[in-house]
């Protein structure tokens, strides 16, 4: 083994980057405050450069076997008129494989996998890091791979850098039947999306100023276009996942630090989900930073941790600016301004 690295946190960035540390020949574990690994969570879009990113970490086949491809998205009033197309095929022509579609716990299971392919990689839970300092002391490399309320990212880095709330509350959930109709619509100050995600099932998406209920919830929708209040009528609302959009703000000027620690995926530019950019930006740094650690070696690893800085922080805090003034868009309460563009737009 080269060197010793500790990942903090067990989500999608943490575990893609202890697959890449250990390819790379490091001693890697990884510390996780819950008590097991969460099987919750609905669909993630994966572009094809995550995807690209994936089969370098040698995850791509286990991850392709349980997605799906996203194709044919409109965005549409909440009449149902369809306002333009979501630009898949455009990546899909340009990028010569489609975007693709995966529920969190089958890309947590297809990195697991890989790990414990290993045999030596321990994933200890139950370990909420507080301690950061003593971390980085008995350690080569830190990685924060823990989330928006990061605490390698509280101790380590710019304190002024924190979660924001964006003024809407997001619930997610996924219903027992194939809607057919895929995409986004948009409505006054909301709005409503719809994915494959797997067979018979339909993911489904909804950003409202306010709603605390399912009750609620299905009330702002209630007279949106077919099937929008049949998904809802036909999922139970006790599977819904509700949260409040937040995002990183300000957004930090460095993603490493002291040469030895470096933050991946939320921790380092949490962003709202708009453009369906949380899960691929994750996967985007961890193959980042391991491929900069695996070139550099242990002795090199302050130029690798710049080398990582430079290659994803502008493009990521890109992402996720760009996702923040989606959402405004999306959520935009003059809907006839917004609409009126989309007649400016190809199709
Ligand atoms: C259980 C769960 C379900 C989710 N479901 C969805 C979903 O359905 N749709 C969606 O768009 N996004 C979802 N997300 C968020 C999404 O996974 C992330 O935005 C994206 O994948 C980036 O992942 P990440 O690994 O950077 O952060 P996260 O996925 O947030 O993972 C961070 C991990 O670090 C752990 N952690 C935090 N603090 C500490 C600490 N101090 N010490 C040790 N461990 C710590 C957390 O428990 C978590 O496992 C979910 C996240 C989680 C944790």
């Amino acid at each position: 083994m080269t060197g010793m690295a500790v990942v903090v946190g067990a989500g999608v960035g943490g575990l893609a980057t202890a697959i890449g540390l250990r390819r790379a020949g490091w001693a890697v574990s990884i510390l996780e405050r819950r008590t097991e690994l969460e099987r919750y969570g609905t669909a993630f879009g994966i572009h094809p450069t995550a995807q690209a990113a994936l089969d370098r970490l040698g995850v791509g086949e286990a991850f392709r076997g349980r997605a799906v491809p996203y194709r044919g998205a409109r965005i549409r009033t909440p009449e149902g008129k369809v306002m333009a197309s979501l630009p898949l095929e455009r990546i899909e022509r340009k990028a010569g494989r489609p975007e693709l579609l995966i529920s969190r716990p089958y890309l947590i299971d297809a990195l697991m996998a890989e790990l414990d392919a290993f045999g030596d990689v321990p994933l200890k839970f139950g370990e909420n890091v507080s301690e950061v300092d003593a971390l980085v002391a008995g350690h080569d490399l830190v990685v924060g791979a823990d989330g928006i309320r990061s605490a390698v990212r509280a101790v380590r880095f710019d304190e002024r850098s924190g979660p924001r709330h964006v003024g809407t509350v997001a619930w997610i959930g996924i219903a027992d039947f194939e809607s057919g109709v895929y995409g986004e619509t948009w409505g006054k100050g909301r709005f409503f999306g719809m994915t494959p995600v797997e067979p018979g099932r339909t993911n489904w998406y909804a950003t409202v100023p306010e709603a605390t209920t399912a009750e609620e919830l299905r009330g702002y929708f209630e007279d949106w276009h077919d099937p929008i209040p049949r998904v809802l009528a036909e999922t139970d609302p006790s599977t819904w996942i509700r949260y409040e959009m937040r995002h990183l703000f300000p957004a930090l000027p460095t993603f490493v630090n002291g040469g030895r620690v470096a933050l991946v995926g939320d921790a380092a530019h949490a962003m709202t989900p708009n453009l369906g950019q949380g899960a691929c930006t994750a996967i985007l740094d961890a193959e980042a930073l391991t491929r900069a650690v695996a070139e550099h070696g242990p002795v090199g690893l302050p130029a690798a941790l710049r080398a990582y800085d430079s290659e994803r922080r502008r493009s990521a805090q890109r992402v996720a600016f760009g996702s923040r003034n989606l959402h405004r868009f999306m959520t935009a309460e003059r809907t006839r301004l917004r609409n009126s563009m989309f007649r400016m737009m190809p199709s």
